[in-house]
């Protein structure tokens, strides 16, 4: 009797089981149809207003809120745009910013085959120290003020003008790196990230000489700058006193990055010391007073990739978007996700 009764609800729940199935077949093919309908209307080659693979859905850990939500790709890239460039910047720079923002984001997403930052099980986080900047609608109606409306078309528009387009070498998504200020140069990727890509070398940036940024100088005591070195390099082993002996630049790059910097019994990267006292480059050169180590900075930020100061530079003496990524990212192309993933 139990087992008949065990066997008959076994035969319920495989016939629920059935219908259930056959109802998510006929759903997944409506889905399916519709899908393919929308792909067919905004995929056409003379519509490039909307590619379908930019509709993919994204998966974005909030690092303030701690978890992870899901919106599209585009909606994704207004708010990337809106915290890593001035709106007040020009046009065709801004959609650069697009463009090198939407490939950065190409590369992290899992439905592409990229690979995600993981933060949260996401595709990206708004963290800028690991993904890129971001700011909630919340943020830019405080930022921007009575601006707010203006700046967002402008930032939509720059988004929109460029949808579905990635940079591409090899018919690969590129690491779109970027960063603020090169300070007249850029930088090679494997001075600084110790891998090299070939569209990640050392290019001129005429321009930064005229924006933020350009150079800066801070001033920091002997004793902090001793402290710094020797908490994170215990062989620095420095002196407050006797800085301006232990500190030695042994190697700059062209760009006049610092490539080697002897400190004390250490020898570290130019970018080590950046990292140690927080500098705005590894571009930098020093001077002592009494009290006081004054460091003097060149450019800011890593210096791979396009220099946004550079791109707005560059679009003010009239280049588009496409000439801008060009020249900062050496032998890419710009392509749509539809023609790159083929449709996936
Ligand atoms: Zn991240």
């Amino acid at each position: 009797m139990a087992m008949n009764a065990y066997r008959r609800r076994k035969n319920v729940l495989g016939a629920n089981l059935k219908t259930l199935l056959l109802i998510a077949g006929v759903l997944s093919l409506i889905v399916l149809i519709v899908r393919g309908c929308l792909f067919a209307k905004t995929g056409s080659k003379t519509d490039d207003g909307g590619a379908p693979l930019s509709g993919e859905p994204l998966y974005v850990y909030d690092a303030k809120l701690k978890k992870t939500v899901q919106m599209s790709l585009e909606e994704y890239l207004v708010h990337v745009v809106a915290g890593e460039m001035p709106a007040s910047f020009e046009e065709e720079a801004l959609k650069a910013q697009a463009v090198a923002a939407r490939t950065y984001t190409v590369r992290r997403m899992a439905s592409l085959n990229g690979t995600p930052c993981g933060r949260g099980g996401a595709d990206v986080c708004t963290d800028s120290t690991c993904c890129q900047a971001y700011k909630t609608d919340a943020q830019l109606r405080e930022n921007w003020g009575s601006a707010y409306t203006e700046n967002l078309s402008r930032v939509r528009a720059a988004v929109a003008q460029t949808s579905g387009e990635i940079l591409t070498y090899n018919d690969i998504p590129i690491e779109a790196l970027f960063h603020s200020n090169s300070g007249g140069m850029t930088e090679d990727a494997q001075n600084v990230f110790a891998s090299a890509e070939p569209y990640l070398v050392s290019v001129e940036s005429p321009g930064d000489e005229e924006a933020a940024h350009y150079t800066d100088t801070v001033r920091l005591t002997r004793a902090a700058v001793a402290e710094a070195l020797n908490d994170l390099y215990q062989n620095a082993n420095v002196t407050a006193k006797k800085l301006e002996k232990q500190l030695k630049v042994l190697s700059r790059f062209e760009s006049g990055r610092v490539n080697q910097i002897e400190v004390g019994g250490a020898t570290l990267t130019g970018r080590q010391f950046r990292q140690a006292l927080s500098l705005d480059s590894a571009n930098f050169s020093l001077t002592y007073s009494e009290k006081y180590v004054t460091v003097t900075t060149v450019g800011y930020g890593h210096g791979v990739g396009m220099s946004q100061y550079g791109a707005n530079a560059m679009a003010k003496d009239g280049s588009d978007y496409k000439s801008i990524l060009t020249h900062y990212y050496t032998g890419v192309k710009i392509q749509s996700i539809d023609s790159v993933f083929g449709g996936k």
